[in-house]
Order: C-alpha cells, then structure tokens, then sequence
C-alpha cells in the first residue's frame, strides 16, 4: 500500500486547493494564448483587491521566488549611496539588509530582542534625526520568528519624513490585514507558495504611485534587465488590456494557478478571509497553550497569524518533529540563529486554514507526539480547544 502523502503544515509551501492543483497541473498554455492573456489579466485585477492598493497600484507577476521580490525592491526603488531603514524582527529582514547593501544602499538597522518589534518611537526618532532615507523596509510576519509588525504607523512615519516604504509580505499577503492605499505602502511583495496557496515560482508585487515615480526618477544605471520593473511594465499594461506581449516568458501554468487563486481567496471578499486566517490562529494559539507550548513572539500583539512559532517545552527537543512526522504531518525546524535549536514552526496559512480537518489532524499528531515526547499533556483537550475556536459565533 502507497505510503499517504503527508499533510504539509510547514510556513510554505503550504497544501494547495483542488481548484488551484488542477489549474497548476493542466497542460501549459503559451504566454500569447487567450486563455493565458484572460488569467494574467484577471489576476492583475485580483491582486489590487487583495492588496487593497486601489486603482492606482501596479501589480507584478514575475517567475521567481519571494526573494526575487525582495531583489526586484531593492534593485528599483535604491541607487548607490542611498540611505535605507531596515526594521529587523528576524532572519528575512536581515536577509533584506544584505540585498540592499549589494545594491551599494548604507543600511541603517533598527532591531529589538527576538520576539519583539522595535519601538515605533525609536524607529520615528531615527528616521528625523539619522535620515535622509530613501526607504524604510519592514518584514510583515518575519517567517524565522512568528513576529508580526504593524505597518500602518510606518508607513504614516515613512510618509511625514518623505521615505518609501517597503514591506516583505512573503509569509502575510493575504493573510495578514494589509490596506496599501488607506495607509499610503508604496511596495508590497510576496511568494506564491504562503498564503496565496500556490505552489512556489511567482514573486507577486504592487508599486505604489510613488514607487514607480522613484523608479522613474532613477539617476544611477538601470537595474539588472530581469529585474527592471520598466522591462515588465508594458506586458502587464498588456495583458491588463487583454493584448498579447512578450518580454521574457511568464510562468505560465502558475498564472493559471494564481487566477484560480486569487479567485478563491476572494470568494467571499478579502475580509472573510482574513477572518477566516485570524480565527484559525486564534484556535491554534489556545490549542497550543492547553497543550502547554510557548511562543518565541512574546505578546500576543506581535504575533503573526500565518504560523506558529513554537519553543520546546522543557524535556522535549528536536526529536518531537520526527514524532510529528510519524503521525503524516510535516512541520518545520527552528530557523533564526537564536532559537534554531530550541524552536519549531508550523505554517497555517492559504487554502489550509479553511480546513478544519487539516488542522484538526495537526492538532491531532503534535499532542500525540509530545506525549511520545514525556510530555503530560491532554490530547482530547487540545483537539476541544482548536474545536471551540474555531466555531463560528451564532
Ligand atoms: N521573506 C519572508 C518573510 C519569507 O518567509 C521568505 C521565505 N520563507 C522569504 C522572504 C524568501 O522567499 P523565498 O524562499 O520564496 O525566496
């Protein structure tokens, strides 16, 4: 008997919808198919309403990973010798930081003890009296330590001191409460394979008005050709006015994906599915406290709500994942250097968090694991916690 292919809880890839499976898995159309043209168009459209950037956004569709995304920033938006605010909460905002500085940006970083954010009084005063900065760069839900900032005073700050600003939403694009136009974001970018609930290879982004005139205004040589939003302009103008372009051949079976996607994400508005990914998290936070887990983000205000990043409990060690794997659930590792050997992190986010049965059964085998572990705990307790939260109020 065929091993059952395991549940995939880890912050991304994430399980995909039967929907977007079948649209990711049918034979590739051609970039100048109609079909093709129809789901890159329409997926344009999708991103502005789950970005909420208003008309005025320009959505992105580019082959890559998220980390393209976060090259595609830096190479547009910093030329030598440009100032940059880095907020680090975690292992994405340092890697942030690198980029840039190859992109011969002068870093300023702002940080705080893992688990927290940096104060946003501190990161006011730099901005007035270390800047002039050309951009602030936050990591929405930074995916190594579960911390989630709240962009929108940065970006109120990054707009009263005249900077861009920057977020990595990898692990938080539609999962995470993101108003682009109401709070003034100028760059908002992610990875198919999180809360999107595609498999990984698209690097998705909205430039702000303001993004795309600093682009413009660019004095320094033109970034890489790849990765020059000018070069990709004119086919995403075209594929919005269901015209056929070309410039360097699109993923397409992921685009087919990503219409499918993002359709279903807003099926009944982004709202319901921000509420749906809020609900799951707040069941799986007092699913993890009745089995008697801490988190690495230490109040609950900086917690993010596409993962769980989890501390050991005392007398259990690394030994638990195997555990977990045991019972068909895969989860992940510690990642930021800090707690790598005293944490583990499981991704809850896209087409997973509206399965209770997925959760249910991560629930299921985490409990049963720990108990393989030493650990006195209540498995039935904890599958009526996630239960009980995860109810809709009548
Ligand atoms: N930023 C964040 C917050 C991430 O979680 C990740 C991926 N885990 C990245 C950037 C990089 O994305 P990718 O691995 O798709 O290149």
């Amino acid at each position: 008997m065929a091993t059952p292919t395991p549940l995939l809880m880890i912050p991304g890839p994430v399980e995909l919808s039967p929907g977007v499976l079948a649209a990711a898995s049918a034979p590739p159309p051609g970039h100048t198919s109609p079909r093709l043209i129809e789901a890159f168009g329409r997926s344009i459209e999708r991103m502005r309403e789950v970005w909420r950037c208003g008309p005025s956004g320009q959505p992105f569709i580019l082959a890559g990973s998220g980390t393209l995304a976060m090259e595609v920033a830096a190479a547009n938006l910093v030329e030598p010798g440009d100032r940059a605010l880095v907020v680090v909460t975690g292992y994405f905002s340092e890697r942030m930081t690198a980029i840039l500085r190859r992109y011969g940006a002068e870093v300023t970083e702002v940080t705080a003890p893992v688990g927290e954010v940096p104060a946003t009084s501190e990161i006011r005063e730099i901005l007035q009296r270390r800047g002039p900065f050309k951009a602030l760069f936050a990591t929405h839900v930074d995916t190594s330590t579960g911390v989630r900032v709240n962009p929108e005073p940065l970006c109120r700050l990054a707009r009263e001191a005249g900077v861009l600003s920057v977020f990595d939403g990898v692990c938080a694009t539609a999962g995470e409460r993101f108003d682009m136009a109401a709070w003034g974001a100028d760059l908002y970018f992610t990875g198919s394979q999180k809360a999107i609930g595609l498999p990984p290879g698209l690097a998705l982004m909205v430039a702000g008005e303001r993004a795309l005139t600093a682009r413009e205004a660019r004095k320094a040589a033109p970034p890489p050709l790849y990765l020059d939003w000018q070069s990709w302009l004119p086919i995403h103008h075209a594929y919005e006015e269901r015209k056929p372009s070309y410039f360097a051949t699109p993923a397409t079976s992921l685009v087919m994906a990503l219409e499918t996607g993002l359709g279903e994400i807003l099926e009944n508005g982004i709202e319901a599915r921000l509420e749906t990914q809020a609900r799951a998290a707040a069941a799986l936070r007092a699913t993890w406290k009745t089995l008697g887990l801490r988190f690495v983000p230490k109040t609950e205000e900086v917690t993010g709500n596409t993962l769980s990043v989890l501390l050991f409990p005392e007398g259990v060690d690394a030994s638990l994942l195997p555990r977990i794997a045991a019972r068909g659930v895969t989860v992940a590792g510690g990642l930021h250097p800090a707690v790598k050997a005293t944490s583990f992190r499981l991704g809850h986010m896209g087409y997973t968090v509206t399965r209770p049965d997925y959760l249910r059964r991560a629930v299921e085998a985490m409990a049963g694991a720990l108990q393989e572990s030493g650990a006195r705990v209540d498995p039935e307790a904890a599958v009526a916690a996630l239960e009980s939260g995860l109810a809709v109020p009548a």
